[in-house]
């Protein structure tokens, strides 16, 4: 894969920063992540920034069909080239964020398997938008940002605890299956990497009446985590009942605890509270 270098030079491509071009050399953590993935072949897959393919090659020898996304306009038309003669796959020239999940799913009539080594920029808003979108998915095996993976499987009361471990949590089993250092890459990233196997639940540790709310709530709590749990929701701009103190009593939380500390659970409580 040392090819990598080549084939940027030979297109004359510089890796784009703001698009989160680390482009994998390592082929030994590539069959690491396919292997992790374990896409059988009758998979639909998608996969989310091709680059120049590597990955999508080796998914297209498994999958029934790989629908690769990838929003660079002159990566996606080498790809097409490229993968010309491999009629399942399907090369989609667009920004993920964009894209309809919904729709895909439809269109597949199949629950998909998603496999990304994925831009870190978006891995934030892209996970929040699978987990909106989770019926369209069947697995997600997902190359992210040290930091992103540790935040996704973190417990209550550690730093890394925040809206993304309790959404992705309450929706999800998932586990952190490797590490994988920054001179896997092209150019090299300055910060190592994890991969993440993300399976849905077949149903949340607790269901929430409205999951937008409560990702307010938690985005709100969190906006403030050294406060108090009062003191923080108070700094936020939720509109909250008057006799807030008390409806946090009554669902057993000392409202003087501070957000970071609360489950999951207390988190779901606390918002149904708060709405009613
Ligand atoms: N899959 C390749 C690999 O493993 O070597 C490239 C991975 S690189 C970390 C991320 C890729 O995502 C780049 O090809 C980049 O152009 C693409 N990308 C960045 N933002 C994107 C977006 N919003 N939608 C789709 N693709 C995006």
């Amino acid at each position: 894969m040392a090819s990598i270098r080549r084939e940027l030079k030979e297109h004359g491509l510089v890796p784009r920063k703001r698009l989160g071009q680390h482009f994998l050399v390592d082929r030994n953590i590539l069959s690491k992540v396919i292997r992790t993935a374990q896409v059988e072949k009758e998979d639909v897959v998608l996969e989310i920034g091709p680059g120049l393919g590597e990955m999508t090659t080796a998914l297209a020898k498994k999958a029934k069909k790989v629908i690769a996304v990838e929003i660079d306009s002159t990566l996606a038309e080498i790809l097409k080239k490229k993968l010309a003669g491999v009629p399942h796959v399907e090369v989609i020239k667009k920004d993920v964020l964009k894209i309809d999940f919904n729709q895909l799913f439809e269109q597949e009539g199949n629950s998909i398997k998603v496999v990304a080594n994925l831009p870190y920029q978006i891995s934030t808003p892209l996970l929040f938008r699978f987990i909106e979108s989770r019926h369209a998915f069947s697995t997600l095996t997902l190359m992210l940002q040290k930091e992103v993976a540790e935040r996704m499987v973190a417990s209550p009361g550690t730093k890394a605890y925040g809206p993304l471990s309790i959404f992705v949590q309450l929706f999800s089993n998932l586990s952190i299956r490797f590490y994988v250092k920054a001179s896997a890459f092209f150019p090299p990233p300055k910060v190592d990497s994890a991969v993440v196997h993300i399976e849905w639940r077949k149903r949340p540790i607790v269901e929430p009446s409205d999951e937008e709310w409560l990702k307010k709530v938690a985005r709100g709590c969190f906006g403030y985590r050294r406060k108090t749990l009062t003191n923080a929701l108070r700094h936020s701009d939720l509109s909250l009942p008057n006799d807030l103190e008390s409806r946090i009593r009554k669902i057993g939380i000392d409202p003087k605890r501070r957000p970071e500390t609360l489950s999951i659970q207390e988190f779901v409580g606390l918002a149904e509270i708060l709405k009613s």
